[in-house]
């Protein structure tokens, strides 16, 4: 390989030119039109309207999908609340388990098709719908069907009571995936839920309705409504919920918590993210090279926890810029149903402005910009991995969340310095620290202010671990024991 201004240069073997391995969409059957699931059924929307959901990638239409409005949600909190009185709540927790395992193994025989139609509807690489999306959803109805049965041991002597009807609102990011670990914890509590999807991704919850359909849960304990803001705000003001789940922008997060004070309903959200990745000079640097770019261009950045701020010790800072500069020459951006693609598309038009218009605001503030040479498709919403130094602290994209593949890198020297640099964020979802040293490890992780903080990794994530935020990124847990807590109450309390 050559190199570049004579400069040591990492070795990897990009002269080898990949032939295009596109993953067939014969297992993908997308349906023309999608109606609201509710009550068990499939059912066109009171309000008659659609909209149409395309692919990121190709801009082409992949089918058009019912929009409920605030009659639709009256029904669907209707057929969840009369699930919950006359059925779940009554049914016996390890019957209410089964179902949760039958749906856990139609998801895993059907996991091909997800990955498929989650790659198309979404953008994302397909070898990460496949190998890290659809495997983490089948798991987390897994772990939660394994818990139903189990709450006495959960809370010992606290009685642990469902709450009711959860009002459940996902984004565009990790449309499955955020579907299971709303559902999943909701239901083997013994609660009925009514899930709103995004409105750019909503196949894959409705191809899980089909599953939920096939599974004979009880009609209405499960209800998927789509629709855009304005779906979401109706099911957040229906006074028939007991409590709202919500991930998505902090500031939508806020107008939640706006609309649901003095109700009486019980909420957790998990919002926005400004991760500090810390690489330390006693780093192991190419480990930590290969963290950067997972942290912050796995899902093309649309990763509320992204490392997009990343903290270098001064010492080793040309060289991890060095070496990572070479290797983002090696990502591959381009066609998501490609299994050799790095980096998919963005997610819409609108995501795709949004980030470019951060990157005009990189340069405008005086960040040194890198963008790699690749070419990338004419046609489709995408954008080259993008990093910058000469950021300052009070920079706007070292300050505020992107949700694209944009890194803002500075120095740092000690470990006060970094600490405070670190937490100075309205946000506090996660963070990583890389050093070869376990006692600066604990001292990190201990003093960042963030609900998770990966040593020597980035971006792993498993059922049985919680996961949420501090500060504006929000507040609960999902994951784990701490999220079965979110939808309990406690009769003994
Ligand atoms: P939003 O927060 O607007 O969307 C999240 C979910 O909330 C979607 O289902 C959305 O519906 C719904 N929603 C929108 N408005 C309301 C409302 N008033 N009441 C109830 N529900 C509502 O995120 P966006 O998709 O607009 O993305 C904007 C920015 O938010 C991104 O650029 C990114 O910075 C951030 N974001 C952060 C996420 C995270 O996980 N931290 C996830 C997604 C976005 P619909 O999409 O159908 O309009």
């Amino acid at each position: 390989m050559a190199t570049r201004n004579n400069t040591l240069k990492l070795k990897f073997d990009t002269a080898r030119n990949y032939a295009p391995a596109p993953e067939s969409k014969s297992s993908a059957i997308i349906a023309e039109r999608y109606e609201l699931f509710i009550d068990g059924k499939f059912v066109k929307p009171e309000s008659k309207k659609y909209f149409d959901t395309i692919n990121p990638a190709t801009e082409g239409k992949l089918s058009e999908i019912a929009e409920a409005n605030a009659a639709d949600v009256d029904k669907a909190v209707k057929a969840a609340r009369s699930a919950y009185d006359t059925t779940w709540k009554k049914m016996p927790a390890k019957e209410r388990g089964k179902y949760i395992y039958r749906i856990a193994r139609m998801i895993q025989e059907r996991a091909r098709e997800l990955a498929v139609i989650e790659t198309l509807d979404g953008g994302k690489p397909i070898r990460e719908s496949r190998d890290f999306d659809i495997p983490i959803v089948a798991n987390h109805f897994f772990y939660y069907a394994g818990w139903a049965d189990k709450l006495e041991y959960a809370f010992p002597n606290r009685n642990a009571q469902p709450l009711g009807v959860a009002g459940q609102i996902i984004p565009w990011n990790f449309p499955l995936m955020m579907a299971a670990w709303k559902i999943a914890p909701a239901i083997a509590t013994g609660n009925t839920v009514v899930l709103k999807p995004a409105e750019t991704t909503s196949l894959t919850a409705l191809k899980l309705a089909e599953i939920i359909q096939e599974a004979d849960l009880p009609p209405g304990v499960v209800n998927i409504i789509t629709g855009a803001g304005d779906t979401g705000a109706a099911l957040v003001n229906h006074p028939g919920i007991n409590k709202i789940a919500f991930t998505g922008s902090t500031e939508v997060g806020k107008k939640i918590q706006h609309a649901i004070s003095g109700t009486g309903k019980k909420a957790t959200l998990e919002l926005g993210g400004k991760a500090a990745n810390i690489i330390f000079d006693d780093a192991p640097i190419d480990q930590a090279v290969e963290g950067i770019i997972n942290g912050i261009f796995f899902n093309q950045g649309h990763v509320c926890c992204a490392g997009s701020r990343l903290y270098v010790q001064e010492s080793v800072f040309n060289e991890v810029v060095r070496k990572l500069k070479d290797r983002l020459e090696t990502l591959i951006v381009g066609d998501p149903m490609d299994k050799n693609t790095d980096i998919g598309a963005i997610n819409s038009k609108q995501q795709l402005d949004q980030v470019n218009k951060y990157i005009k605001i990189g340069q405008k503030e005086g960040g040194e910009m890198f963008q790699t040479s690749c070419s990338i498709p004419s046609t489709g919403f995408f954008c080259r991995p993008t990093i910058f130094t000469n950021v300052a602290q009070s920079s706007r994209i070292s300050q505020e969340e992107i949700f694209g593949p944009v890194l803002a890198i500075q120095s740092f020297r000690t470990d006060e310095e970094v600490i405070e640099k670190a937490n100075n964020t309205p946000y506090g979802l996660s963070a990583g620290v890389w050093t070869d040293k376990g006692s600066k490890i604990f001292n990190m992780t201990q003093q960042l202010r963030a609900g998770v903080v990966w040593a020597n990794t980035f971006n792993q994530f498993d059922p049985t671990s919680p996961f949420g935020g501090y500060k504006e990124s929000g507040y609960g847990r999902e994951g784990g024991l701490h999220g079965l807590m979110s939808y309990v109450k406690f009769a003994n309390a």
